[in-house]
């Protein structure tokens, strides 16, 4: 492209200037990160840097960054990272981009894990597990928890295993490309079940910004009609799976909590609870295999 070298100070402002045109939000920012990742330094470096002089082969690597921005490309598939639960995430295009919110489910399960009352091994079933972060993060935080991370997805689970790999986790987190139905069908139980569906009413997805509807894949979104497919017909076939005392755990739309908690309820679980996230929408549904005292 033959740019001509320019100041750091120059550079952003025009960058900035170029996503604020394509309507991109957060504009400055998304620009100091691109530029960060580019030229491999801190923030902070870019400013005491900033009359610092960026030559043309780095310039056009930042503006292929820019301009895949401008297309309204999410920032973490051009970064190709992300954190979660405070852990380095790998992020690659084709593969749903992992969500703050998510971070309660984790949490969540996290707390359930440590007050059950077993004394032996813990083990997970996260299905749908996208880039792995609900089963990877879990068992970087729980160290007697195992994992199967399934995903009907070949990039999801590549990703998955990169991820558990990249925390140190490999060892525990068993990656499995499967169709969550077909899995199912074959025994194993688990103490813990844990899933981030897709739960976006079909009716909603023309309304999501360009990122998600443009960019990422449709089937880790769509939950049909109403949202609740993915639970209506996952939800009958868990009890088996789970281990006397074992608690299933999804993550949920924000207005979704009762018709998932009343589905559980006719599987036969018990006790199901709604958590909200930390802009107070309803986020997590939990529920027991039986009571905790029974
Ligand atoms: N929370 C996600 C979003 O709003 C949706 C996640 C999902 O369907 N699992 O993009």
């Amino acid at each position: 492209m033959n740019r001509k070298p320019e100041r750091i100070r120059e550079l952003l402002a025009h960058a900035e200037s170029h996503l604020v045109q394509h309507g991109v939000p957060n504009a400055r920012r998304n620009a100091e990160w691109m530029l960060c990742h580019t030229l491999g330094c801190s923030m902070l470096e870019l400013y005491v840097e900033s009359t610092s002089q960026v030559d043309a082969e780095r310039l056009d690597a930042y503006w292929q960054r820019i301009e895949r921005r401008a297309g309204r490309e999410p920032l973490q598939y051009i970064l190709g990272s992300t954190e979660f639960m405070s852990l380095p995430f790998a992020v690659r295009p084709g593969v749903f981009v992992p969500r703050p919110d998510t971070e309660i489910l984790v949490e969540q399960a996290e707390r359930v894990l440590r007050g059950l009352p077993l004394h032996r091994a813990l083990s997970v079933l996260d299905l749908c597990c996208g880039s792995g972060i609900i089963g990877v993060s879990l068992a970087q935080r729980v160290a007697n928890a195992t994992v199967v991370s399934i995903d009907v997805s070949a990039d999801a689970t590549a990703l998955t295993s990169y991820n558990a790999h990249k925390n140190d986790v490999s060892a525990r987190v068993r990656v499995v490309c499967a169709d969550a139905f077909e899995f199912l069908k074959l025994p194993s139980t688990f103490t813990a079940i844990v899933c981030n569906p897709p739960y976006i009413e079909t009716g909603e997805l023309a309304g999501l910004p360009r990122e998600v509807r443009e960019h990422e894949p449709m089937l880790a979104l769509d939950g049909g009609r109403d949202g609740l497919d993915f639970y209506r017909r996952v939800i009958p076939l868990l009890f088996g799976h789970l281990a006397p005392g074992g608690v299933v755990m999804f993550e949920i739309g924000d207005t979704q909590g009762a018709a998932v908690i009343a589905l559980l309820r006719e599987a036969g679980f018990v006790d199901g609870s709604v958590t909200p996230d930390l802009s107070g929408r309803d986020r997590v549904v939990t529920a027991y295999r039986e009571r905790a005292d029974g």
